[in-house]
């Protein structure tokens, strides 16, 4: 950011990366309003007037708003990416997609997939008993896939097959050899012949945060000496006419595309060894993987990647075609289990700045009395700049404080007298970081002087329910203002969230080069919300937040674009969040009972005498009121008046 000029729309742009991260979905509007384009063109919706409806509807945030129309884009455009390379690279084989539910399972995201990918037979897969019961009554086109992978036991096969017999294309992935006889046993037992996967252990590494999925210790997948072992029992079984499939998956958000070559190769040379081994084979599943650009750098980076959808699509089929053509063998149909590239756009968190820790103000006057050595010394250091070393100079401030620390600790020093040691190093510091700013080689220890000297804004949100991979895995996430972008953000600060755990924040941000510390935003103003977007959040994070503290589920919005109306939109859905009760439900607290047991205790106070039967009623009511509530904080303008003194005494 240069002090120099004024603050344009386009330097909020560039600063928080919206292009770089949004692609052609997000831009600044003329009143410093963030937009959302769900279509990627023109029509667009103002996101915090998405917010300021969802209040009126009483749902405040923390918000979870789901573009319904870009998740509809996203699927449309895999489905339109693996279309164009089919025909560009003359592959004789289809796409047949599938969303691997786990991703995001929630109806109303699953059921959008669906629809939008009825015409593509976009189908699901699904891991465990529960998705897989979700997925079999969700599809009713036969025309689309049902990948089950994941461990199974007798049920679960029982229930792929009844998928079978109700004429679905269920196919069974074998994780492991033991497996194989299980859906064997199983399909004796209901006279079906069952569609089998083998999910392959690769030796392509994967990369990235995610890359545990492959390699010779993964939990998933059989060896090749595994699919000898397996294929030997289909033929044993007679039941060679059931092998259809091979898949592998070699981790999520693979951030280089030469990876994911050279992991479809790999698969490929097996789809090809097994198909000319007799069996009827016809599809080769690529598994997740395709990335999704969090930092908006195009690079390798972790939270990056370094390829597009389209590059993806036209890879994965250009490679098999290379490798089944080598191998003379007629090529298959190609499935992808994209999960993340499908979700994460669609979803934006909206949690609301409502208070700043601040650092210690300016020295300010010193305690009366005789100062302190330990004090003379540290207003020489801060009165002494010129000729000063800039490291040296912290390094003294640094000393000494630590040095009025220990005599506070002795006794020698009084309350007073330490707060004003405080607020001298404080001054010494930020008088250093001002001295720096304009330095181009900045040493490391003052280089960290900015997060040191950072504000905390307290946002009215918990980590572990909605950004619960950034304090697991340190993933980033775009964060940034949704309003007030015209203005210049003047206050570096880190984010602090609700929760009693010093883990509850955020102080890490996308840059286009290595990881910021602190993010520019606006100074908070009174009774005005201040509300901040986290952006991209619908993979993984919708679904696999917990309770820390018994912060629940957040409030829902589900928008649509409105088309009869230039920027128009409306919320088909409002779902509210957990109300504490239904959190205490969770853990076995029944909130009757524990109405009954607090209303108990009101009443033998008041028979007691020491509360009034007024304030009596009045404390049962708040108690019952705020059980039914929301877990989150309410902000202080919403709040219920209080009655006043005059009304209080009134009758
Ligand atoms: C999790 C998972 C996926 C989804 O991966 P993304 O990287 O989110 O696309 C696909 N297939 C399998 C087997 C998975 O376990």
């Amino acid at each position: 950011m240069s002090k120099k000029t004024s603050w344009t729309l386009k330097d909020a742009e560039d600063y928080y990366g919206f292009k770089r991260w949004g692609g052609s979905h997000f831009s600044v509007d003329p009143k410093g309003c963030l937009c959302v384009h769900p279509m990627g063109d023109d029509r667009k919706i103002r996101i915090l007037d998405v917010v300021r409806e969802a209040a009126s509807m009483g749902l405040r945030p923390p918000l979870t708003i789901r573009v319904q129309d870009l998740l509809r884009r996203r699927v449309i455009q895999l489905n339109e990416a693996f279309a164009k390379a089919v025909e560009s690279e003359d592959y004789k084989g289809r796409y047949r997609g599938v969303f691997p539910i786990k991703v995001n399972q929630l109806r109303e995201v699953v059921e959008e997939i669906l629809d939008a990918g009825e015409p593509f037979g976009f189908g699901i897969e699904a891991g465990s008993k529960p998705e897989l019961l979700i997925a079999l009554a969700l599809t009713e086109s036969r025309d689309s896939l049902l990948i089950c992978n994941g461990y199974k036991d007798e049920e679960f096969i029982e229930l792929a097959l009844m998928g079978r017999k109700l004429g679905k294309q269920t196919v069974l992935v074998v994780e492991q050899v033991s497996e194989v006889d299980a859906i064997i046993r199983m399909a004796r037992r209901m006279g079906v012949t069952p569609h089998i996967g083998i999910r392959v252990k690769l030796a392509t590494a994967g990369e990235g945060k995610w890359a545990e999925s492959t390699g010779e210790n993964a939990k998933f997948g059989l060896t090749a000496s595994e699919i000898m072992a397996a294929v030997e029992k289909l033929r044993r079984a007679r039941m060679t006419d059931a092998l259809r499939l091979v898949h592998f998956h070699i981790g999520s958000q693979v951030p280089n595309i030469a990876t994911i070559k050279k992991a479809v190769v790999e698969a490929a040379r097996y789809y090809c060894e097994l198909a000319k081994m007799g069996f009827p084979m016809g599809l080769l599943d690529v598994g997740g993987g395709l990335g999704i650009d969090y930092d908006g750098s195009r690079s390798a980076y972790e939270s990056s990647m370094n390829y597009s959808m389209e590059v993806y699509a036209r890879d994965v089929v250009a490679h098999v075609k290379q490798v089944c053509e080598a191998a003379r063998v007629p090529v298959p149909d190609i499935v992808s289990e994209s999960g993340r590239a499908l979700v994460a756009p669609h979803s934006i968190l909206i949690f609301e700045a409502v208070d700043r820790i601040a650092r210690d103000g300016n020295a300010g006057r010193p305690p009366k009395g005789k100062p302190h050595q330990v004090i003379r010394e540290l207003e020489a250091i801060l009165r002494n700049k010129r000729g000063y070393d800039p490291l040296e100079r912290f390094h003294d401030a640094k000393e000494k404080r630590d040095e009025a620390h220990s005599r506070f600790t002795l006794g020698y020093l009084s309350l007073e007298q330490r707060a004003y040691v405080d607020r001298l190093y404080w001054q010494i510091c930020r008088d250093l970081r001002a001295q720096m700013a304009s330095h181009a080689d900045v040493p490391d220890e003052l280089a960290r002087l900015d997060s040191m000297l950072a504000e905390q804004y307290v946002c009215n949100f918990s980590v572990f329910q909605s950004l619960l991979d950034h304090w697991a895995l340190d993933q980033l996430f775009p964060i940034a203002p949704i309003h007030r972008l015209g203005e210049r953000p003047t206050v570096q600060a880190t984010l602090a969230d609700i929760t009693c755990d010093s883990d509850g924040k955020v102080d890490d941000f996308i840059d286009l080069e290595d990881v910021r510390r602190t993010l520019a935003l606006h100074p908070l103003r009174k009774g005005e919300p201040y509300y901040i977007g986290a952006f991209m959040v619908g993979a993984y994070q919708d679904i696999m937040g917990d309770l820390h503290n018994l912060f629940g589920r957040v409030n829902e919005a589900h928008v649509f674009l409105e088309d009869d109306e230039a920027d128009g939109f409306y919320i088909e859905e409002a779902i509210p969040g957990y109300s504490v009760e239904r959190i205490l439900g969770m853990i076995q607290y029944n909130a009757e009972d524990l109405c009954r047991m607090l209303k108990r205790q009101v009443d033998r106070a008041t028979r007691a005498d020491s509360v009034k039967p007024r304030e009596g009623v009045a404390m049962v009511d708040l108690y019952e009121r705020l059980i039914r509530g929301s877990t989150y904080l309410i902000p202080e303008r919403e709040a219920r008046p209080r009655p006043t003194a005059k009304a209080r005494r009134g009758r």
